[in-house]
């Protein structure tokens, strides 16, 4: 049995992951488990049995995840909300089609002011309502919720296609890797997570004991390297591995830090593990294939991903299975 301080995983010290994961022996050995399990199947912790049909709320589904923090799914990208005496704080605002039915299920959480609002990320699933959520709450002088995202956020927002209107950008933000606030007796990291973008966080209920990873970790597709924007693999790998450096699994079972994905189910840290780990394989066997002088469409045709397909392949999208091979690609190519 693994004593305190040991991964119930892994069996190996906490410290050692990373170097375990980075270790072409070792990605031998783990290749080897990682081909004998079911990789298809997901495993489904008791949390997410908590969803709860509000009705009244269209499609948007209500999960608790622990203390104040709950979950809403079904309205874009899923919402993290903190409720408690002084209010609310929301990370993402979901998608604007889903605004009505978001809202109403924060306000069947808690009848107190909106006060905070923090972006994970630039994408319309997760910010497409941050002018009408900040409008509906007030900060304590009166003025629409603040929201807050790294300074990097805004400043992508105004250079995408269609940029997002100065009323929905984020104004309060902060430069560096770390800000905290507390609120809601919680202390409440948000650290900059620049994978999908170099402007994304994730966000840490340190009493809670929640992860609102945004689009760091995600239970349903590959990640979405969005280059354009100043994503990189290396950047996916850093987040997952601040997850990790964060989350304390409980001792030989499911529970422990819960972390929300920013699209699927809620997870503990040894889902996180396991991403983080595929991006690193997937990312060296695409390093070893450019290095053997393969070209995109070559490495491409040889499926570099197929143990992994099973659980997250796309055959469309920004998330597709074809994309995240070649932004990977392209990432590694760069920097030769
Ligand atoms: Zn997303």
């Amino acid at each position: 049995m693994a004593a305190p301080g040991f991964s119930v995983l892994s069996g190996r010290p906490f410290q050692d992951r990373r170097r375990r994961a980075r270790s072409p022996a070792l990605l031998l050995v783990l290749l080897a488990v990682l081909a004998a399990r079911p990789l298809a199947q997901e495993r489904f912790i008791d949390v997410n049995r908590g969803i709860q049909d509000a009705g009244v709320n269209g499609p948007v589904k209500t999960v608790h995840v622990s203390g104040g923090v709950y979950v809403l799914v079904g309205g874009g990208a899923n919402i993290v909300v903190q409720v408690g005496d002084e209010g609310v704080l929301v990370v993402d605002t979901g998608a604007a089609a889903a605004a009505d039915s978001i809202l109403a299920a924060i306000r069947d959480l808690s009848k107190r002011p909106i006060r905070w609002i923090v972006n994970t990320t630039l994408d319309p699933d997760h910010v497409g309502n941050n002018e009408r959520m900040s409008n509906a709450g007030r900060t304590v002088n009166g003025n629409p919720a603040a929201i807050i995202a790294h300074e990097k956020l805004p400043i992508r927002m105004l250079k995408l296609p269609v940029p997002v209107p100065v009323s929905a950008r984020p104004l309060n933000t902060f430069f560096g890797d770390v800000r905290d606030l507390y609120f809601n007796d919680d202390p409440i990291f948000i650290y900059r997570s620049p994978g999908h973008t170099d402007g994304d966080v994730l966000v840490h209920f340190r009493r809670a004991d929640v992860i609102a990873a945004g689009e760091t970790f995600l239970t349903t597709t590959y990640p979405v390297i969005d280059m354009a924007n100043g994503g990189t693999t290396q950047g996916f790998i850093d987040g997952l591995n601040r997850i990790l450096d964060l989350a304390v699994p409980k001792h030989l079972e499911e529970g422990g830090t819960y972390i929300v994905p920013g699209h699927g189910r809620i997870c503990d840290e040894a889902d996180v593990l396991e991403y983080h780990d595929m991006i690193v394989i997937v990312r060296d066997r695409i390093r070893d294939a450019i290095t053997k002088g393969m070209t995109l469409d070559q490495i491409q045709a040889a499926r570099l991903t197929r143990d992994y397909d099973p659980r997250y392949a796309a055959a469309s999208g920004p998330a597709s299975t074809a994309k995240f091979v070649e932004f990977i690609y392209r990432d590694l190519s760069a920097k030769q």
